[in-house]
């Protein structure tokens, strides 16, 4: 990408000209992406005309894009407790100081991950039978327990793709997930996605 200094020059339309003017980068105050008040010495692109600014940098595009509230949803659902302690395995795996806050990282890493997959309907289905078909060796009632989680509208928005793709309901979606943590970081002893799950941890957690 390019990277702008202060004095760079160079093109772009200004809508108070109406024309192609040459520009200069210059440091302004300019208004958040919301317009609720504005952020001091951005650096922006400036008319050399009329002194307006007519453009701003992707460097610059972080500092004045108001942070947007990024809890939107919550995802519940009722699961057996032994989903519960798979993600809580899981996230021993991850982190040192694995705690239940790991889980809803789990769920995204992998939700997201299946998202990407054209073949992820027709895994979750099987993953979900799998999950189904898993009884206690005992003669044990596994009670169930809930999972509540507040979700970013791009998690909901991932996690209902996969409902779709795969007809399954949202429990179920959630536990074929589960089941894939299972079986891609719990049981194998040198997980392929465990490196950079621990780097990812660790870089949140610094
Ligand atoms: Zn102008």
């Amino acid at each position: 990408m390019k990277l702008y200094s202060a004095g760079d020059k160079s093109k772009a339309i200004c809508e108070s000209c109406q024309e192609l003017v040459e520009t200069t980068f210059l440091y302004r105050d300019v208004p958040f992406d919301d317009g609720s008040g504005e952020v001091k010495d951005i650096l922006a692109s400036v008319c050399d005309r009329c002194g307006e600014v007519v453009a701003i940098p992707a460097q610059s595009l972080p500092a004045i894009r108001r942070a947007r509230e990024k809890v939107e949803a919550s995802l519940e659902a009722q699961v057996p407790a032994s989903d519960i302690e798979v993600l809580d395995a899981a996230a021993t795996r991850i982190s040192e100081r694995a705690s239940v806050r790991h889980r809803k990282f789990l769920l995204a890493f992998y939700v997201r991950k299946m998202a990407r997959d054209p073949q992820a309907g027709e895994r979750l289905k099987h993953l979900f039978s799998e999950a189904k078909a898993l009884r206690p060796k005992a003669k044990v009632k596994v009670p169930r327990k809930r999972l509540s989680f507040k979700v970013s509208h791009d998690f909901e928005e991932e996690f209902a793709q996969l409902a779709k793709i795969s007809g399954l309901k949202k429990t179920q979606v959630l536990r074929g997930v589960v089941h894939e943590i299972r079986s891609d970081l719990v049981y194998p002893e040198h997980p392929a996605s465990l490196p950079q799950l621990r780097e990812m941890v660790a870089t949140l957690e610094s």
